[in-house]
């Protein structure tokens, strides 16, 4: 079995990380809200208290240094801000997290009694910035979340909590909040589900949270992204709240104000991942096995079907024929995804099932001619040449 980085079994060596709820603010998915930026003590107290009254939120969020991609754009309040989080804390009761993207900011969140930092996609993306804030976290206690990298980069996220664990945090979360697309799109910033997935699998104890805020770029679209998150099983939802989102200094499209979370919370459907309950978990378990006997079927089949191809590859060898033929694989295509529609799938997903078949199936039908070809079993012209 292939285990290198590529591959989907690939597991990385286990991590001793601190799951969400035993972080001291409750249990369930760890709800964190607030504005992008901190714009002034007034405005952060105001959407604190809102945020308090809702009883929903668990950490309060606010950015002080803001990553502008533009030099012109508002910048944060920086080091002074500090001190209206503080106030924050003290009159509302509700623990704190600020984003941090270089040591001097980190040291200033530890010795401000900070409750919580995280790291943005910005910052994650450099690991020269990363080992910088790593450094500076030594030994503190405190929780630190990791965005994801701006683009798609699985080695570059588990890179940047690997530093952030070696410098001996044990209370970290990954933060899902999608990639920069290339073109126009739905999204502010792609979602890559299978990605976050994918990161789970190899980090199994490591809790991903997700950030809709910055995912959906638009507020209109933030409840059915954070809703789809919690059906992904996500550790929690980081949602970016301000009092007046269309005077807000920065990301104003995406921010809910606080009547809009307050009514997103109420709708959004917190389902449980397993219950107790014994007719669901019987239920579930007949659903597990007809699924485990489908999938049984399924493999045979595969494997009847590979064993064909090897056949099909001696064939083609000893007779001088090309592995490919163009007409047959769009045959293959067009037939199969007829099929799969009249049986109700999805045509894209009939395609890239068949498609993934098809190239194993020329894999396989080029190991056996390369096998007979050394060992001089294939008459040597009319193997090479057209094959594609
Ligand atoms: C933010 O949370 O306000 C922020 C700048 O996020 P990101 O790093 O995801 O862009
Ligand atoms: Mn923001």
């Amino acid at each position: 079995m292939r285990t290198d980085r590529n591959s989907f079994f690939y597991r990385e060596v286990p991590m001793d990380i601190v799951q969400t709820d035993l972080w001291g603010y409750g249990e369930g998915p760890l709800i964190i809200a607030g504005p992008c930026s901190a714009e002034s003590e007034e405005q952060l107290m105001a959407i604190a208290v809102a945020l308090k009254a809702t009883g929903r939120v668990h950490l309060f969020r606010a950015g002080l240094w803001k990553p502008r991609s533009r030099p012109s754009s508002f910048a944060g309040e920086g080091f002074r801000a500090l001190g209206w989080l503080k106030r924050v804390k003290e009159e509302t009761g509700l623990p704190v997290t600020v984003e941090v993207a270089s040591p001097e900011h980190a040291i200033a969140c530890l010795e401000a009694g900070i409750d919580a930092v995280w790291l943005g996609a910005r910052t994650v993306s450099n690991p020269f910035s990363v080992d910088a804030i790593a450094t500076a976290l030594h030994g503190a206690t405190i929780p630190v979340m990791v965005k994801n990298p701006l683009s798609p980069d699985l080695e570059l996220w588990v890179g940047a909590i690997e530093r952030i664990y070696s410098s001996g945090i044990r209370k970290i979360a990954a933060v899902h909040r999608g990639f920069t697309p290339y073109d126009k799109s739905r999204y502010r910033n792609l979602p890559k589900w299978e990605l976050a997935i994918e990161l789970r699998s190899r980090i199994p104890s490591l809790p991903v949270i997700c950030d809709p805020s910055h995912m959906s770029g638009r507020a209109s679209l933030v409840p059915e992204t954070a809703q789809k998150a919690l059906d992904m099983n996500m550790a929690g939802l980081m949602i970016e709240v301000h009092n007046d989102p269309l005077h807000a200094l920065s990301d104003r499209d995406q921010q809910l104000d606080p009547e809009a979370f307050r009514k997103m919370m109420q709708e959004l459907h917190f389902r449980i991942s397993t219950s107790g309950d014994i007719g669901f978990i019987n239920h579930l378990e007949e659903l597990r096995n007809r699924i485990d006997s489908i999938d049984h079927q399924l493999i045979g089949l595969l494997a009847s079907r590979m064993r064909i191809s090897e056949e099909m590859g001696e064939f083609k060898c000893r007779n001088g024929v090309t592995v490919f033929q163009l007409e047959r694989w769009l045959e293959i295509l067009e037939s199969r995804t007829q099929h799969g529609i009249s049986e109700g799938l999805d045509n894209e997903f009939v395609g890239r099932v068949i498609r993934i078949i098809h190239e194993e199936s020329i894999r396989c039908q080029d190991e056996v001619m390369k096998r007979l070809r050394s060992a001089g079993a294939c008459p040597p012209p009319g193997c090479e040449g057209e094959k594609q």
